[in-house]
């Protein structure tokens, strides 16, 4: 951290800003030119809010040259994460396919859809039980009867599942009937969420909020980890930009940013970016070849009759030709899709 005093600001203001850091526990490095003095600021400062600083009248400017994560940031761990979920590992050379309907709307309905996502390539079943929905007359999902069709069908077709948990409250019902905990774009800072979070040893998938910086979603999954919880995968699932003719604007430049920042696995959302089927095939390629760990993908037997998100749901045989387009674009990048 370095911080510059304004011009005439007086050696005891100096002296007791320099007393105040290092009863912090830090060293200064003084640097004194012709009108201003500078501090380098040496020691750990991520557990300084070095924007209070600017409290003293005589701070003109306070910099950072240390990121404020520690525990995700790949400086401190230079090897990537490997995330388990049940057998399935996020975060190595293969890319990993995710692939459901929006929402859990009937045991039939997965009844159908959990094999022909399997038999595509999906290693991971996605379906929510809680919608977070933006109107509350929408469909808002079945909740803990939803929870259990997932379990039914995770042990009739053999396949881990992923599903969103909206708030703490629901937490243990959910622990036993999910091997992924989904935190919502909508969440990615419910922070009494991600301190429980933090808490298991369960993974969770922790989307980025709409309108976040990298930094910030950086810091969500610093709490979970911070709490103790290791195994958190990122998912890049489009930001709000002046953009209307997709829902969202895919990021594609914070999977290579991610890669640089921290160690964690990140994969990427294209249904919720785009918000058209249309445009999934595209994207997917895109974040393979960029560097996705993995893709989670809406599949929906009838797009048509969906009670969420059909306009953005494949159709099973959409999704299997998708597949083996992301197999061609995995293979040229040196990864795998098995
Ligand atoms: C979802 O995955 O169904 C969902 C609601 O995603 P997001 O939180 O990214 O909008
Ligand atoms: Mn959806």
């Amino acid at each position: 951290m370095i911080i510059k005093f304004k011009e005439g600001t007086k050696q005891q203001e100096i002296e007791l800003l320099r007393s105040a850091l290092i009863n912090k526990g830090f060293a200064i490095h003084e640097s004194i030119g012709a009108t201003t003095t500078i501090f380098g600021v040496i020691g750990d400062t991520t557990k300084f809010d070095m924007d209070s600083l600017y409290a003293y009248d005589f701070v003109d400017n306070v910099l950072r040259v240390q990121e404020p994560y520690k525990k995700v940031n790949r400086k401190f761990q230079p090897a990537d994460t490997i995330v388990y979920v049940r057998d399935v590992a996020i975060g190595g050379k293969n890319v990993v396919i995710i692939g459901g309907p929006c929402a859990v709307e009937s045991k039939a309905q997965m009844d159908i859809i959990t094999p022909l996502v399997k038999a595509s390539g999906a290693k991971i079943l996605r379906a929510g039980a809680y919608k977070p929905r933006t109107s509350p007359y929408s469909f808002q999902g079945f909740g803990e009867e939803g929870l259990d069709i997932l379990k039914y069908v995770s042990e009739k077709y053999d396949i881990p599942v992923v599903s969103e948990v909206m708030s703490v409250e629901d937490l243990a019902y959910f622990v036993d009937k999910v091997d992924l905990l989904q935190v919502g774009t909508r969440n990615m800072q419910n922070f009494s969420l991600l301190k429980e979070l933090g808490k298991l040893d369960k993974p969770v998938l922790l989307k980025r909020g709409l309108a976040n910086t990298i930094e910030e979603w950086l810091m969500s999954a610093e709490y979970i980890l911070a709490g103790g919880n290791k195994n958190v995968i990122l998912c890049e699932r489009g930001i709000r930009t002046f953009e209307t003719s997709t829902r969202n604007t895919l990021d594609i430049s914070s999977i290579p940013v991610l890669k640089k920042l921290t160690h964690l696995p990140v994969i990427v959302d294209p249904s919720h970016a785009a918000g058209r089927w249309e445009y999934i095939e595209a994207l997917s390629r895109a974040a393979i070849a960029a560097g996705a760990d993995g893709l989670i993908i809406e599949v929906h037997p009838e797009p048509e009759n969906a009670l969420s998100d059909g306009q953005q749901s494949l159709k099973p045989e959409r999704f299997d030709a998708l597949v083996k387009q992301c197999r061609r674009i995995a293979e040229a990048v040196d990864r795998t899709i098995d």
